[in-house]
């Protein structure tokens, strides 16, 4: 039987599907894909500036694994610093602190109060929207 990946605490996805390098000479290479819980393992620790710790624990990962994750996203964004590659933000093994929702025109990323009933971007008011959960 598979080992059941344990799931990552993530509060908010990445407002952005990715990024993409300019003024660089040579082809466009493939993306390196960035997974939300490492977005905000480096969000948490050199953003929001939390010791590992509290960073952990807010994940609900062991010091370790977040020691870990966080180590890959750095790695992840020098080396497409260094070899001048794009950064796709993917899901990986997180699980959202409330309902996240991406809009299939706009692309923007958004959540909605639950006592709101009509399901629509807030950006742009088009009522077609897919859960992040889901991706
Ligand atoms: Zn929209």
């Amino acid at each position: 039987m598979p080992r059941r990946r344990r799931m990552r605490k993530v509060v908010a996805p990445p407002l952005f599907k990715g990024y993409k390098p300019f003024g660089s000479r040579g082809k466009q290479t493939d993306a390196i894909e960035l997974n939300y819980e490492e977005y905000e393992a480096l969000k948490l620790a050199d953003y929001d500036l939390m010791n590992h710790a509290e960073a952990s624990e807010l994940m609900g990962v062991s010091r370790a694994t977040f020691a870990r994750i966080y180590e890959t996203a750095r790695r992840k964004i020098a080396k497409a610093f260094v070899e001048c590659k794009s950064i796709k933000t993917v899901y990986g093994n997180a699980t959202l602190d409330g309902s996240w929702f991406e809009c299939k025109s706009c692309d923007a990323r958004f959540t909605i109060p639950e006592q709101q009933t009509d399901n629509v971007c807030p950006m742009c008011s088009n009522p077609k929207i897919e859960s992040l959960e889901t991706k």
